[in-house]
């Protein structure tokens, strides 16, 4: 984890099984990668002992005959234009898209479970942290099992073999990764920065007391912005350090102040120490990149956190993959388009290398967090509707057991559409009036006359998601529910060019910087879709995945 300053925001996806279609997902929460090393010992409320290591029990059935091998629904496909379409081809499905879940006998970080985290959210883990490319981020599917340390841990100072509870005191990592820091560390050092390591591997039991602590002051909600969940921190794999410069960590300031990314050290960090098979698996946002230095972040934009990971830029946190994968990752980043919306994170990395880019659907950028500071208005849950705090809220993304978003239940039906008006907006607005049911999903851009709106040429195929940033797409993700709002006649090119979210104008500050699944707002919603000026009449209908749903409601706006 990082300091305070730093809040992070996970992100998580999980393919989900709509009928025929699969989809793939995301989500989102507000809270810190890094989690402090300085944080005092854990509270005695707290009895994480991960050397006990009770057998975790595989209580998961995985029926895989329900959605391996999906098959493709054809008006999913052809309802997106080609060009997304195509994104889609060859890509695989898994019944186990996450991996194997399992259920921990019981709750490790007891202080943790109850009202915001599910017992169950905090007891279900798929990710093997043996796995040097494990998907460890804020989702439910990203979590490491409670019990789970790595068993090649070494202190790094001496080199020799530690236990999990020996690193409790001291900085360790695994022994393969010690080796590639000591290079690194060389490398700076003939360099002249002198290396150092601020934290290394932290136990579950660690980031449990660190999380408590801050928890214990300011309340869970504000915990969740400050600290990862327990079993969701990358430390806890024993690959990651947070590592500044000798020079840097003198300052009585703190090592996790604005900046390091801008000094020599930091600078050699982001260039070099890829080669040496660290990744940096928290950067800057490019639409969130000041336009001449993109070691630090723009002074306007409205929120600082990265909707593809999560969480703050952390330029210090680099984690160990090695060097033949950070060589490919590499590569992979720099045909991504750097610097443009669709420069992929370390996690949109993972996820394509474990063909987890699956579904008929377009793959979302990032699943949403367990908990988003309770703002809920991107969360998700492996537990039952109803039992998250954030159902009678914004709404939760329910997933099952293989971490794959549920479909809705119930579909949301519009009630009326009418023209409106706003001071900010000097286009139309439509107002759409909806009911939805709970457990509904749907997908960016959020739109509203305070946030990002249509002008005359945008489309959902190219939309600013705030003033100055770069337009982008926003495919049709499977299961997503979207209205859509076309011009009558329709002479542009696009069918339905405008399509909201069914969301809060507040989510999308952070979630329209990337393509995820969200939870549906439920109850009776209202939304203000801003569009263009020109049409005299436009027609409204519900979007699933890119297909229209139902009959259109025409509304004339003059
Ligand atoms: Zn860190």
């Amino acid at each position: 984890m990082a300091g305070h300053e730093e809040r992070a925001v996970a992100s998580s996806r999980a393919a989900l099984s709509l009928s025929l279609s699969l989809i793939a997902v995301t989500a989102l929460v507000v809270a810190t990668a890094c989690g402090r090393a300085d944080a005092p010992t854990p509270t005695s409320t707290a009895t994480p002992t991960p050397t006990a290591t009770p057998t975790a029990t595989s209580t998961a059935t995985p029926t895989p005959t329900a959605d391996a091998s999906a098959t493709t629904s054809a008006a999913v496909l052809d309802a997106g234009p080609p060009s997304l379409a195509s994104a889609d081809a060859g890509l695989t499905t898994s019944p186990d898209p996450f991996g194997r879940a399992r259920t921990a006998p019981r709750t490790y970080c007891s202080g943790v479970a109850g009202k915001h985290v599910t017992d169950r959210d905090l007891r279900t883990s798929f990710v093997s942290g043996d796995d040097l490319l494990a998907i460890v981020n804020r989702s439910p599917t990203g979590q490491l099992a409670p019990d789970w340390a790595p068993t090649d841990l070494v202190d790094l100072r001496t080199g020799q073999s530690a236990s999990a509870t020996d690193c409790e005191k001291v900085q360790c990592l695994r022994k393969e990764a010690a080796g590639a820091l000591g290079e690194l560390l060389g490398e700076m050092k003939k360099r002249g920065f002198a290396g150092k390591v601020e934290s290394a591997f932290r136990g579950y039991g660690t980031q449990c007391g660190t999380f408590l602590r801050w928890a214990g002051k300011g309340g869970f909600c504000e915990a969740t912005e400050q600290s990862a969940l327990p079993g969701h921190s990358q430390h806890q794999l024993g690959t990651t350090v947070d590592l500044f410069s000798e020079e840097w960590a003198k300052d009585e300031r703190g090592v996790f102040r604005e900046g390091f990314g801008c000094t020599p050290a930091g600078k050699f960090l982001q260039e070099h120490a890829i080669e040496l098979g660290f990744v940096m698996p928290y950067p800057i946002h490019p639409d969130d990149r000041h336009p001449k230095q993109s070691c630090v972040v723009r002074w306007d934009i409205p929120i600082n956190i990265n909707p593809k990971t999560g969480y703050r830029f952390e330029h210090w946190h680099i984690r160990y993959v090695g060097k033949e994968p950070a060589s490919r990752f590499a590569k992979a980043l720099a045909a991504s388009g750097l610097g443009t919306p669709n420069e992929i994170t370390v996690e949109q990395w993972l996820r394509a290398e474990k063909g987890l880019v699956s579904g008929p659907g377009v793959p979302p950028d990032a699943e949403l967090p367990v908990c988003d500071g309770c703002n809920c208005g991107a969360c998700s849950t492996l537990s039952a509707p109803g039992e998250n705090a954030c159902d009678k809220k914004g709404g939760a993304l329910h997933l099952d057991e293989h971490g794959r978003p549920l479909p809705a239940s119930n579909a949301p039906q519009i009630l009326a559409a009418h023209a409106a008006s706003a001071k900010k907006w000097k286009g139309h607005i439509v107002e759409v009036k909806l009911a939805v049911p709970d457990g509904v999903a749907t997908q960016p851009p959020v739109v509203g006359p305070d946030g990002a709106g249509y002008v005359t040429g945008s489309s959902f195929e190219r939309l600013s998601p705030y003033p100055e940033s770069p337009a982008r797409a926003f495919p049709p993700i499977s299961g997503a529910w979207v209205v859509a709002i076309e011009p009558v006649p329709n002479e542009g090119g696009v069918a339905w060019p405008w399509r909201a979210a069914i969301s809060a104008t507040i989510v999308g500050q952070t979630y329209d910087r990337a393509n995820v699944l969200l939870p549906a707002r439920p109850g009776n919603v209202t939304l203000k879709v801003p569009i263009p000026d020109a049409p005299s009449k436009v027609r409204v209908v519900l979007m699933e995945g890119g297909v229209a749903k139902g009959e259109p409601l025409t509304v004339e706006l003059r």
